[in-house]
């Protein structure tokens, strides 16, 4: 299979689908490794063993190489999809993989499925198909820093709050935020701020413990992507410069990401 995508402008589907977006993403995508990984799948199933939505439930569709039938359509047609279609192809990209890639493992040839329904999603996204929740998530990361919505003011309020009941058990134990020259930044899932706090504490706790050099960011502490899990390149890179740029604000040596 040779994955090209024709390069006609303005073509909207009768359902209102912006074909020409599409295509937009479709060649931005394509290239010698997606050709070769749609065009070598055997249909052999021995990617199942790796997947755990397989083990949950062994229906056809749960096979990690349904994932790509979308894409593959997608290629064949050349972007001459409707919205019906986006929509089945969003069901599947998002509702059935976590792109955790371990059927690659399992695959004879190595292909990579999570690389290939991360392209399918950045057709959903071009066509404004992505998931509610998704969408609202990324809408807090690119305002507030996390995709929950946390405030600063919450987020401070959180760590001083764990910091003085860990203060119970470890009496010098610190959390410092915006500390600059520290040698690790720690970053971890918003809902351990908003949900869980008691990990925050437990995090802080091993720090404190392991006497660890580290900080805090007041405005760069969500170690999530949603950008990156969404297909949403650019947004995915926004998020990611946050992170590195109040590293190198801090100058800390290395970044440490807990989920
Ligand atoms: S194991 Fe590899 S070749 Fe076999 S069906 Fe899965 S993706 Fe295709
Ligand atoms: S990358 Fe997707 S299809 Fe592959 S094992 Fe993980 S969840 Fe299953």
């Amino acid at each position: 299979m040779v994955v090209h995508a024709a390069a006609h402008d303005a073509d909207l589907s009768p359902d209102g689908v912006d074909r020409a977006a599409i295509r937009r993403v479709m060649r931005s995508k394509a290239g010698a490794r997606l050709s070769l990984w749609l065009s070598i799948c055997s249909r052999c199933g021995q990617c199942a063993e790796g997947c755990h939505y397989y083990a949950s439930n062994p229906s056809p569709e749960h096979v990690p190489a349904f994932r790509l039938k979308p894409l593959f359509e997608l290629y064949r047609r050349q972007g001459e999809v409707d919205r019906e279609f986006l929509e089945r192809l969003r069901d599947i990209d998002y509702g059935t993989c976590t792109m955790c890639q371990r059927c690659t493992m399992y695959c004879p040839h190595g292909i990579g499925i999570a690389p290939l329904v991360h392209a399918a999603r950045g057709v959903a996204v071009a066509a404004g198909m992505i998931p509610q929740g998704l969408a609202k998530g990324m809408a807090n990361a690119l305002e507030f820093g996390n995709n929950l919505g946390v405030t600063e003011e919450e987020f401070l309020e959180t760590v001083e709050w764990q910091l003085e009941e860990l203060r119970e058990e470890m009496p010098d134990a610190d959390a410092p935020v915006d500390k600059e020259g520290a040698e690790f930044l720690l970053t971890f899932h918003p809902r351990d701020i908003k949900f869980y706090p008691q990990n925050l504490f437990n995090y802080l706790k091993l720090y404190n413990a392991a006497r660890v050099d580290f900080t805090l960011s007041s405005r760069a502490w969500d170690s999530t992507n949603l950008g990156l899990f969404a297909g949403d390149v650019p947004t995915a890179t926004r998020l990611a410069e946050r992170v590195v740029e109040a590293a190198e604000a801090l100058r800390v040596k290395a970044l440490i990401t807990a989920e």
